[in-house]
């Protein structure tokens, strides 16, 4: 089942890139684990995956030492500074930092660490009031600041916008992101402006995103399925 997901989600990826002149080798998917139990997440790292996301420190701490170092895990999850230890254990990218006191407590904890961590900036590209994430014209600002008080690398942009069961509704606020990314680029804001990572889109808008530049898709139902509350239980 959850195979079989996989092999659809990957074949779309790579069809709908290739329909869009883009190479699929450059759109990485985040298999979106939160709420599934260690059995299902082995699942998909026997079918290949080796990328997943969480969202919740406490859920995901009890899980992530379950598997091998090889699996690559990002954080995708609201992050606030005084969490930002474990976070830095846990995680490979924070793809949710959004303000510079969450850069500087991840960049203390990397360097306790010996750990070199990456980010991503989240961008609030809905201007939803009750949502995470920088406001787009405050980005330009807040990247020139993590940059200069932090050693943290600073991938790209990652933004969640407003929830449409129409996924042709996503299409203005992924075009939006990869504007702003291009225009921080073109003044050297990020850590490889040849490179940059744009997070978004998830299982009911990933082709539209990647449609519109995305590098990073963050994929939870349309692999694992529905999450229900007995799924939490680990
Ligand atoms: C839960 C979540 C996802 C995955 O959502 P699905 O609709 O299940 O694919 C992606 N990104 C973030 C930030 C999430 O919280």
């Amino acid at each position: 089942m959850i195979c079989d997901n996989l092999t659809r989600i990957l074949n779309t990826i790579a069809q709908t890139a290739r329909n869009a002149g883009r190479n699929p080798k450059k759109i990485k998917l985040v298999a979106v684990s939160k709420w599934m139990d260690i059995k299902q997440i082995q699942q998909a790292i026997d079918c290949g995956q080796i990328l997943f996301g969480e969202n919740y420190l406490q859920e995901a701490s009890g899980k992530i030492q379950h598997f091998p170092r090889t699996i690559n895990w990002h954080f995708t999850g609201h992050l606030q500074s005084n969490k930002a230890k474990q976070a830095a254990e846990l995680f490979d990218v924070v793809e949710t930092v959004d303000r510079l006191s969450v850069a500087q407590a991840l960049d203390k904890h990397a360097k306790l660490l010996k750990k070199e961590l990456s980010v991503l900036v989240q961008v609030n590209t809905g201007r939803e009031k009750q949502k995470s994430g920088i406001l787009p014209e405050e980005t330009e600002h807040l990247l020139r600041l993590i940059a200069k008080e932090t050693n943290l690398r600073i991938l790209g942009l990652m933004t969640l916008p407003p929830f449409f069961s129409d996924p042709e509704k996503s299409r203005p606020y992924f075009k939006e992101l990869k504007n702003l990314a291009e225009l921080l680029a073109a003044q050297d804001l990020f850590t490889d402006n040849n490179n940059v990572e744009l997070s978004m889109g998830m299982s009911g808008d990933y082709p539209v995103a990647i449609q519109e530049g995305a590098t990073i898709v963050r994929v939870g139902t349309a692999l694992f399925g529905a999450r229900d509350s007995k799924e939490a239980l680990l």
